[in-house]
């Protein structure tokens, strides 16, 4: 049966999603876990983990990387599900929609501000830590990384050692040294550079000879090894062990705030002596600068290529990271978190801007965030457009056609083009750029929505509360 209007559609699945999400207020999860039962999903009651499960806390801290969130006051999901198969990922997106429970979704959890584990509505985790396998496929050569000699090097120079003279070299460099070198600046009191080589030493030094002569790198600062080694030796793990790979607790247990720049000209040497106060007093803590050098293969890719935009014209990302051990003491997490605030906002003039660029892996939820209910397009495009440049008017297209309700949301999730106003019973859209003018997808996905909603709520009906639709 096709509906003469989508609209009408809308409002329907609009008014049961406000309906279902206040009923939520009453249901407890028993309701959802009967949903999950009436699901053809195999065995998916081993897969349930509630507060009343003796293994919910493990699970739920095992994949929290950031200690800043394991504080009682953060929200705690009404249910973890760890699924094995598709359908149990199925089944759980659909019982959420129908009793008005949000999702959240963690892999690693490495998240910054903890956005796949924490949400301020009711809400359920679909925690994907049994999804660990790994193919390759060694006739298609997918997934296959050659071993090769790669060369490392990590040589630290202080104040007195020129650092700032060195840095000033680096940001004229960086970016255009060979491509199989990439040397990473990491600046806390002193100067740290880390380089990664994919070649040997015979190579290597007359190179840096040549182009940063002023670090002046010998054969004995570098050490030869294979790629796989490198990742170890890189994040600065005691362990010679590849074993070390495999754990999957991390190892050092901490709280931290990341935020992130893009540099498209370098900091004057009188912007340097402020970064090194700033250091200065913060002391022994735990924080530091880290410049990663763009250029090479970041330039050969068009902005518009990917959803990453920053691209060609960037000298280099810039990571600030501080962390500490919290052990309950908000005190010291205000005082981290405001010094790295104070570094951010030193660093303005001399970072990108028009937007003041930003790197979505450093999780930032203070350049700005969605509102629990509704987000204008223009209200997420004071985050959006850091994070993805002119793409995120793409992406906001893209969700708008998969999501339009807006059903899988977070603090800084992609906003649909679409304008719900439950409060005015009627639904409003408003569509950017020429290809959505065309609204017959609408048609088709609100028909599909419809009857989906239909038959699971007649299924689940005489098990759960879901609200009559007229
Ligand atoms: C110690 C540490 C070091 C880091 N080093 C680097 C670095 O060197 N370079 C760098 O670029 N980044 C780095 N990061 C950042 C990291 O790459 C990002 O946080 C990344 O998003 C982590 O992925 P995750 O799967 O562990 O995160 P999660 O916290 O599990 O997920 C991140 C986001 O993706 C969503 N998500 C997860 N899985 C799925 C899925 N299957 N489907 C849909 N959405 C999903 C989550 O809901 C959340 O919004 C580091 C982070 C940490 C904690």
């Amino acid at each position: 049966m096709k509906y003469p209007s989508p609209y009408l559609t809308v409002v329907v699945i609009g008014l049961l999603f406000s309906l279902a999400s206040s009923a939520s207020h009453t249901h407890d999860h028993e309701h959802f876990l009967q949903c999950l039962q009436l699901q053809n999903s195999t065995s998916i009651s081993e897969v349930v983990y509630t507060p009343s499960n003796s293994s919910y806390s493990s699970i739920l801290h095992f994949s929290i990387q950031n200690h800043r969130f394991l504080s009682k006051t953060t929200p705690k999901p009404l249910v973890i599900v760890t699924p094995l198969h598709a359908s149990h990922v199925q089944a759980t997106i659909i019982c959420s929609q129908l009793h008005g429970l949000q999702i959240r979704t963690r892999s690693g959890g490495h998240d910054f501000e903890g956005v796949s584990y924490i949400s301020q509505l009711p809400f359920v985790i679909i925690d994907l830590i049994n999804y660990r396998n790994i193919e390759v496929d060694a006739e298609t050569r997918t997934a296959w990384v050659q071993a090769g000699a790669t060369i490392v090097f990590r040589v630290e120079r202080t104040l007195e050692q020129n650092a700032t003279i060195l840095i000033m070299k680096w940001q004229n460099v960086a970016s255009k040294l060979h491509e199989d070198l990439a040397i990473r600046l990491e600046l806390t009191t002193k100067a740290k550079f880390e380089a990664l080589f994919l070649g040997g030493k015979d190579k290597l030094i007359p190179l840096m000879q040549e182009r940063f002569p002023e670090l002046g790198l010998v054969k004995e600062d570098c050490t030869e090894m294979s790629w796989i080694e490198s990742t170890v030796y890189m994040v600065g793990s005691s362990s010679k062990s590849l074993q070390v790979l495999l754990q999957r607790t991390p190892s050092l247990p901490q709280s931290y705030k990341g935020k992130s720049d893009f540099l498209k000209h370098p900091i004057p040497e009188s912007g340097l002596e402020g970064i090194w106060q700033l250091f200065k007093e913060n002391g022994d803590k735990f924080a530091f600068m880290e410049l990663f050098p763009y250029g090479g293969i970041m330039d050969q890719i068009p902005q518009s290529k990917l959803p990453f935009p920053h691209r060609s014209g960037n000298l280099c990302l810039v990571g600030y990271l501080d962390s500490w051990d919290q052990h309950g003491r908000d005190e010291v997490a205000q005082k981290q978190i405001k010094w790295i605030t104070r570094i951010y906002s030193y660093m303005e003039p001399f970072a990108s801007n028009s937007p003041r660029a930003a790197y979505l892996n450093y999780r930032d939820l203070d350049i700005g965030v969605n509102n629990i209910g509704y987000t204008s397009y223009e209200q997420a495009s004071l985050w959006g457009l850091k994070y993805f440049k002119n793409n995120f008017n793409r992406l906001a297209n893209v969700k708008t056609k998969v999501d339009p309700l807006n059903f899988f949301r977070y603090k800084q999730s992609i906003p649909s083009l679409m304008k719900f106003c439950s409060c005015e019973n009627r639904v409003a859209e408003k569509f950017r750029g020429e290809e959505m003018q065309d609204n017959s997808y609408l048609d088709e996905f609100m028909e599909g929505t419809h009857s989906f909603y239909k038959n699971k709520r007649n299924k689940a009906k005489s098990n759960t509360q879901v609200p009559e639709d007229n």
